[in-house]
């Protein structure tokens, strides 16, 4: 297949500074949990993405110094020589695979406690500073000393950077994470002298630092700017107009103008709450002030308004952070005619939440990112079997899909079984507000199997282990998923709460259509994530008086790792939503479900009230471990192996479902030839002596 010919224009080469980049695919420097502890497996990430079409591949940020370190958070560093190697590593490997790479300097200022180094945070002013965890820790102002010092750290930096073969090295003022943002914002630069007060003194600074790393590596890398032009605070902070102003007066500095908003749950915003190209009422018009070409990102993944926004003026470079995670092939797909193939971004940020956690970021979409190095897992292709193994795969969820996918792409014969309709719980949750770009797990993975003859799906067959049995199939995969629980257990009460003659319905009833029998309606959230929110809002929207009551100090308190736990509190209570923090359920019945304080135990009951517990759930195997249970009849029935995966196995993420199917199809065969099947991992290396033990003895005085 070739390429239409109306996507032609994405692929026209384009010239940012002394370098040029092959096609309008950028992925923009993004975070993903790995960093300097992950080295390798970054690396190999990053260059799948240069395999897979992109023009330019970008680090995540990379610290300049230890003034500036965002520990406990891993990312990058640039601090000395000793980090080249690792940074040369990731540059290599990009351009190894016909990619520009891009490094991104950052300084984070206000937003880094230095935790690791013990240094004294550096800002615009004496203020505490504006970390994820409110660390008890202050910024020092800078005085001009520390100016020209921080200059020349960057410049070092900048030139560490150019010798480690990076053909873009940023200037960064987004996001609240780079130091020049907080002398650009009125609200955190209130100085008095010429670093302070009007635009062009606010500016001072990051022009400065521009002229700086042009001067020092302009001659062959690109000098892109990353900067914020909304912090979402109105006339307190840089708002869209003044955005406009600055970049202005600095139109012609840099080689490339990157558009961010702040914080950066406003710029990584999820399908819930933002539409792909939210960005666009921000930086219409941006481009006209510059002849610098332009790159904003917006959870793209449609090639037609990829398009229309390079044609209408509004963006030379299609950014990309999360659509390049879900799939590293976007460009390549687009390239060769298969947009069929895409694997959109379902925008859920379970990517982000590896950042905030600290650990390899995860992809709904693409259960080889961050596993591409340490498993060995790639997110198109699979090295293909060497038997003619037939492999029955019963329930077709997230996890049974991908499964079958993949099993199908390495040529085994597969024959999945669902119950009803193909799509499990991502059908369901998707029609829960705000959800629908989840079903994209399963309309992808629904697709791919379209194009296969060698799986074959059959709906309404709800199998027994009799039934498997009989079929001969030698490897049988359970992927049957799992129920919502009924009786309250969970974190906080571990036995089944008192709720005899009470109106309950769990999500899955919810989901299934039903509808509570009272206008009031306690959910006792202890699951914390999406779900005790998203029903809140279904119920609310329908009319009904709905408390939410949660052991934790606030509504849905995982959602900080996929930063959205602000968003869902604001909806929630505008739209009217009780939430009733550190409180639990005690019991309901036909009078009212009644709930306890966490602190005082004082208890409080709502009349006439119905209750949604959304706490555990239960795996749904049955005939999985009746299988396991049979085991001596297996031979007779030519069967070597039965495995329970996804939520039948241990309920969990979509992402984590998603992941064990490709884990069974990667690992199915593990008995029948080499597999990667343990993890590789990168150990630091020792520093070398003398050491304190090897010192002799100080003299006695
Ligand atoms: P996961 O997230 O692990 O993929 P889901 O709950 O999304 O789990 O999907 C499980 C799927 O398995 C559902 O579509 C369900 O209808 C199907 N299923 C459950 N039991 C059986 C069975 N005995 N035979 C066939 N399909 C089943
Ligand atoms: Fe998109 Fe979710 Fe994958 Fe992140 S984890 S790239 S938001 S599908």
């Amino acid at each position: 297949m070739s390429r239409d010919p109306r996507y032609d224009i994405l692929f026209e080469p384009v010239k940012i500074g002394p370098v040029t980049t092959k096609n309008r695919f950028f992925q923009v420097p993004h975070c993903n949990g790995m960093g300097y502890r992950d080295a390798t497996a970054l690396a190999t990430m990053r260059a799948i993405k240069a395999e897979g079409g992109w023009g330019v591949v970008c680090t995540e940020q990379v610290e300049i110094h230890p003034t500036g370190d965002i520990a406990p958070f891993i990312e990058l560093r640039i601090w000395d020589d000793q980090d080249l190697p690792m940074l040369a590593r990731i540059a290599d490997a990009v351009k190894s695979k016909g990619a520009l790479a891009g490094l991104q300097l950052a300084h984070n200022s206000m937003n880094a406690p230095n935790l690791y180094s013990r240094e004294i945070p550096l800002g615009p002013m004496d203020l505490p500073v504006y970390s994820y965890f409110s660390d008890p820790v202050q910024v020092r102002a800078m005085d001009k000393e520390d100016i020209r010092n921080f200059r020349k750290w960057h410049r070092d930096a900048a030139i560490r950077a150019k010798r480690a073969g990076f053909n873009l090295i940023y200037v960064y003022a987004g996001k609240l994470f780079g130091l020049p943002m907080y002398f650009l914002s009125r609200r955190f630069n209130q100085r008095t002298d010429e670093y302070g007060g009007s635009l062009e003194n606010r500016a001072r600074f990051l022009k400065e630092l521009i002229e700086d790393t042009k001067d020092a590596v302009g001659d062959t890398c690109a000098v892109p700017c990353r900067i914020s032009v909304d912090e979402m605070v109105g006339d307190e902070g840089i708002h869209a107009a003044e955005a406009q102003d600055i970049i202005g007066h600095l139109a012609e500095l840099p080689d490339l103008w990157d558009l961010t908003l702040s914080g950066w749950e406003y710029d990584s915003q999820t399908s819930r709450f933002a539409e792909e190209g939210y960005q666009l009422p921000f930086i219409r018009g941006i481009k006209q002030l510059t002849t610098k070409p332009v790159v904003s990102v917006g959870r793209y993944t449609s090639p037609d308004l990829m398009v229309k926004l390079v044609r209408d003026g509004v963006i030379d470079l299609i950014g990309a952070a999360r659509p390049s995670i879900a799939d590293p092939y976007l460009p390549k797909k687009i390239e060769e005619g298969r947009i069929e193939d895409i694997r959109e971004c379902i925008g859920c940020n379970m990517c982000v939440a590896g950042d905030f956690t600290m650990t390899p970021s995860r992809c709904t979409q693409n259960p080889s990112f961050g596993d591409e190095w340490r498993r060995g897992w790639h997110p198109e292709t699979i090295r293909s079997v060497k038997t003619d193994t037939k492999v029955l795969v019963v329930g077709a969820g997230p996890a049974g899909l991908e499964a079958a996918m993949m099993l199908g792409r390495r040529g085994v014969e597969v024959a999945l079984a669902e119950k009803g309709e193909p799509g499990g719980r991502v059908l369901r949750e998707a029609r829960l507000p705000g959800l629908s770009a989840w079903k994209r797990v399963a309309d992808y993975r629904l697709g791919q199997l379209q194009r296969v003859t060698n799986v074959t799906l059959y709906r309404d067959s709800a199998l027994t282990a009799d039934d498997i049995l009989g079929f001969g199939f030698a490897h049988v995969a359970i992927a049957t998923g799992s129920a919502w629980r009924t009786d309250g257990v969970g974190r906080r009460l571990l036995r089944p709460a008192p709720l005899e003659g009470a109106d309950v319905l769990s999500p899955d009833d919810l989901m299934a259509g039903k509808r509570p029998k009272h206008r009031n309606v306690v959910i006792f959230d202890d699951d914390h994530y999406y779900m005790g929110g998203v029903l809140a809002e279904l119920l609310v929207k329908e009319g009904f008086e709905v408390s939410v009551v949660t052991p934790a100090a606030e509504v849905s308190t995982w959602m900080r790792m996929t930063m959205e736990q602000l968003f869902v509190q604001h909806r929630l209570v505008n739209l009217g939503v009780k939430i009733i923090s550190h409180h639990h359920l005690l019991r309901a019945d036909a009078a009212g479900v009644t709930y306890a304080c966490g602190f005082t135990g004082k208890e409080t009951t709502i009349e006439g009230c119905s209750l949604v517990p959304v706490t555990a759930r239960l795996p749904h195997n049955s005939a999985g471990r009746e299988l396991l249970a049979r085991r001596d009849e297996w031979s007779a029935a030519g069967i070597k192996s039965v495995t329970i995966i996804g939520d039948a196995l241990a309920p969990g993420t979509i992402a984590a479902a998603v992941w064990a199917g490709r884990r069974y199809a990667e690992e199915f065969d593990a008995d029948e030839g080499p597999v990667p099947k343990d993890m590789r991992r990168e150990v630091t290396g020792l520093a070398e002596g003398p050491f304190y033990w090897d010192r002799t003895a100080p003299a006695a005085t």
